[in-house]
């Protein structure tokens, strides 16, 4: 039976307070809502898909996902694959030479086999957290209508849904609406002191289809990760399900496709009939349905995510990963901080920018080190002049026996400037 979080701990309701709004349903807004009802908080969350819905992206959940629903009670390594998940031990970095380097995944803890990774369409992922919301009576949801605007009045939030109606009124609310949010833009625009300018380099865009699987993996059950110069900034990556399909993914750099005038739908196509194993592998007509385009939002910047009466989550706070296109992992470990923070406002009775402006120093406390190798690369990976640098880099690690375990450093290591910054990560790169 798959485990439901409201089965732990019995919450006390907190008196006299409002429920908490939230807007959004992903990983990002449904997290936030189970942490609040784990702590006794009331939340209201409205989604305008109705659930299950898709949600284009490449069905990767990684390991710090797994850690915060294992906190919400929810026992990952039982409940997800009984939604159909599969569990992966490492993944295939295709440097541009077609040379191949695997980095393996360590277990989700030391002691156990506990995997740290599954594979899992968003449209199931997603809605065994919706599934998660129904149960939990804490938690109200409506679904299939949007919310059309938002006005913060005497420390209350009005929030207007699109069909009309109202929500009531909110001291408190978590947007959770994902990236390119008409409605994230125009909340920020009056809560939020200044909000970096939208700036094209700071923003991807995907594409991504299910294709019938015909083989011809590497390793079995292990993602692929395609680096290529007609994709730079950005990559392609093939991830296996447990359902017979592969999810073919690609993702670009926005100022780049802009600049270039790039038709990513082409691209896509082109990138794949030129390929001399994916022409065999992925052939339009082993595409299942359509192809579903979307945008992402890297934490490649510090953004503001804190208002009054206001914190902002997952995309819609730009903290996806420049490098990895992971973004989940950050939806739903900022949706837990704002949590936090949102039970200590309650007790504080404390709804103001000041206050909640501790959410921004935890999201940068607990997500700098994700983010912060998108950082340093990022003001490069603009530059046309050093593609055939990073190509060359890429190809020399992996040619190296030890550029599994070069790129798995990265992966592991807790302060990734750190290790940059220390010669013998290149003396291990060069002579292994
Ligand atoms: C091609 C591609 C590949 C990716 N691959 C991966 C990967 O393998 N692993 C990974 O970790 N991440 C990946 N990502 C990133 C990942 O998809 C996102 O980071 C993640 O979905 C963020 O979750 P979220 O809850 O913040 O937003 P979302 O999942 O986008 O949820 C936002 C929700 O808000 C709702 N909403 C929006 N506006 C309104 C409104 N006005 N009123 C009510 N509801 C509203 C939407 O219907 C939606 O359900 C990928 C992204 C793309 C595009």
């Amino acid at each position: 039976m798959i485990e439901s979080s409201s089965t732990h701990n019995s919450p006390t309701i907190l008196p006299g307070t409002n429920p908490v709004v939230i807007v959004g349903a992903g990983p990002g807004g449904s997290v936030a809502a189970l942490a609040l009802a784990r702590q006794g908080i009331r939340s209201v969350v409205v989604d305008k898909a109705t659930f299950p819905r898709p949600k284009p992206c490449g069905d990767v959940i990684t390991s710090q996902t797994l850690r915060v629903l294992e906190r919400l009670g929810l026992d990952p390594s039982n409940n997800l694959p009984l939604v159909r998940a599969q569990a992966t031990w490492g993944t295939t970095c295709i440097a541009p030479n077609g040379k191949a380097v695997d980095v393996s995944f360590k277990p989700l803890h030391k002691e156990t086999e506990i995997p740290s990774c599954y594979t899992l369409q968003r449209a199931s992922f997603d809605n065994y957290l919706v599934e998660q919301l129904r149960a939990n009576p804490l938690i109200e949801l409506r679904e299939g209508v949007g919310v059309k605007d938002a006005q913060h009045v005497d420390q209350q939030w009005q929030i207007n849904m699109a069909d009309g109606t109202n929500l009531p009124d909110t001291k408190l609310l978590l947007l959770a609406s994902g990236c390119n949010s008409s409605l994230a833009r125009q909340i920020s625009n009056q809560s939020l002191p200044a909000i970096a300018k939208e700036d094209d380099r700071h923003f991807g865009v995907g594409l991504r289809g299910y294709f019938r699987d015909k083989g011809g993996w590497r390793q079995a059950g292990m993602p692929e990760f395609y680096i290529m110069r007609e994709l730079m900034p950005g990559g392609l990556y093939l991830t296996p399900l447990a359902n017979g399909l592969v999810n073919v993914n690609m993702v670009m750099r926005r100022d780049y496709v802009l600049k270039n005038g790039i038709n990513l739908r082409d691209r896509f196509w082109e990138v794949l009939a030129s390929h001399p194993t994916l022409s065999k592998r992925f052939a339009p007509d082993t595409l299942e349905g359509q192809l579903q385009g979307s945008s992402l939002s890297f934490g490649t910047i510090k953004r503001g995510n804190a208002g009054n009466g206001l914190m902002m989550i997952g995309d819609a706070a730009g903290l996806i990963d420049l490098l990895s296109a992971n973004g989940i992992c950050n939806a739903v470990m900022s949706a837990e901080i704002a949590a936090g923070v949102a039970v200590q406002a309650i007790q504080h009775q404390d709804y103001s920018m000041a206050f909640l402006g501790n959410y921004d120093s935890l999201l940068d406390q607990k997500l700098g080190n994700e983010l912060k190798l998108g950082r340093l690369v990022s003001p490069f990976l603009g530059n046309e002049r050093l593609f055939g640098l990073f190509e060359g880099v890429l190809n020399f690690v992996a040619s190296r026996v030890q550029g599994g375990s070069v790129l798995s450093q990265l992966l592991y290591h807790p302060d990734v400037s750190k290790l940059l910054r220390s010669p013998s990560f290149y003396k291990q790169m060069v002579w292994g």
